[in-house]
């Protein structure tokens, strides 16, 4: 971890949210749980900040001064092709939402995008006020490839990702590239010595998260999973458990941070079984926090958060044999060590200073 003197600097931020969905309904992905934890931070640390997000939000909007845009949600990424061409629908919120942000962008110091989307790289040179992009997915796009390798550029050191991985699946990027991580409110996970006998898998329940892996495994040990997440593709979900129908799978729907961590706490592990390059995985550290052991496949953020055979387990890619292998050996893992390495690496005072850090230095 890099050692930050952090600055007296008071900065005015205009966050840019995701524009495919409000903040809140988790719609968005872990990038919700990120924009989260960075503005409680900027707002506790005393600095100015504003966030521009989709209407229907559900956070406190004067605690986080939000400002609630209208207009038709963006298509999410995923469901797209690599070569599909960039759309907007007609009355587009991310079309509005930067439009808001052209408007005030002279009362801020610094625009923070969170959108995976081609239009805020596109603008990036017409704005007067600097913007930093932070990057929440692996590349899924050509176009949007394009536009990330020109901005990184015509404007160095502007970009940011969570992961090394991450940045690895993108190409023709200019470096300084920022590995910013991830960072939680470690007060509201609630640590858990003595589990029952059951697994947990959270996050959207999508494709590329791979949960019939994580069927088969419960399917295979006969030990319960409890599955929590958006439900963002009905049909998916319909198709894996009439695949696996005597697997011991109970879907809890989406829960509040505080509901999702009382029942992750008490889970022997949490199995993450990604079919993608996963950016980082928030639901790794919130688990960790509690306690929990992951299980996950060898790529992708998981593998740089999780320490083989300490706080959980790195298996073999697509391996659900080695995901049952390593279910076997969770007794060998000592709970204390997976909530201090999430203490140690994960806080959200590690975490803003690295964002402050990269802040500053774009504005130097
Ligand atoms: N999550 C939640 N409630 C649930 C299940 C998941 O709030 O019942 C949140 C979780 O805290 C995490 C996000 O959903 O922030 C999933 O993010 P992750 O980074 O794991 O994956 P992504 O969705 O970005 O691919």
């Amino acid at each position: 971890m890099q050692n930050i003197t952090l600055s007296s600097n008071h900065l005015k931020l205009l966050f840019v949210s995701t524009p495919v969905g409000g903040l809140g309904t988790g719609l968005g992905g872990g990038v919700e749980l990120s924009l989260y934890n960075i503005a409680k931070y900027f707002l506790e640390q005393g600095h100015t900040l504003q966030i521009v997000a989709p209407e229907g939000s559900l956070w406190d909007k004067a605690k986080f001064n939000i400002v609630e845009i209208p207009g038709n949600l963006q298509i999410i990424a995923q469901s797209q092709e690599r070569d599909t061409p960039v759309t907007m629908p007609e009355n587009s919120l991310l079309a509005n939402m930067w439009e808001y942000t052209r408007s005030c962008q002279h009362e801020y110091d610094l625009i923070v995008n969170f959108a995976y989307d081609w239009l805020p790289f596109y603008l990036t040179p017409f704005f007067q006020t600097p913007i930093a992009h932070f990057v929440s997915m692996g590349s899924l796009s050509n176009a949007l490839d394009l536009a990330i390798a020109q901005v990184s550029k015509s404007y160095p050191g502007t970009i940011g990702f969570y992961t090394p991985s991450q940045g690895a699946t993108f190409t023709n990027l200019t470096p300084p590239l920022y590995y910013l991580s991830s960072g939680i409110d470690l007060s509201l996970y609630e640590f858990c010595a003595q589990p029952k006998e059951q697994l947990a898998c959270l996050g959207r329940i999508s494709p590329e998260k791979g949960l019939e892996d994580a069927l088969a495994v419960a399917a295979q040990t006969n030990i319960p999973l409890k599955i929590m997440g958006k439900m963002q593709d009905e049909a998916y979900w319909q198709k894996i458990i009439n695949d696996y129908p005597k697997a011991p799978v109970e879907y809890l729907g989406f829960l509040s941070t505080d509901k999702m961590q009382q029942v992750v706490r008490e889970c022997k592990a949490l199995l993450m079984t990604p079919k993608w390059v996963e950016a980082f995985g928030n639901v790794a550290i919130e688990a960790l926090a509690c306690g929990v052991p992951v299980i996950s496949y060898a790529r992708g953020g998981p593998a740089e958060i999780i320490q083989d055979g300490k706080t959980g387990f790195l298996v073999e890619p697509d391996s659900v044999a080695g995901l049952v292998d390593a279910v076997t050996l969770l007794d060998s893992i000592d709970r204390y060590e997976c909530r201090k390495q999430a203490e140690i690496e994960f806080s959200l005072s590690a975490n803003g200073a690295r964002f402050l850090q990269w802040f500053e230095d774009i504005l130097r």
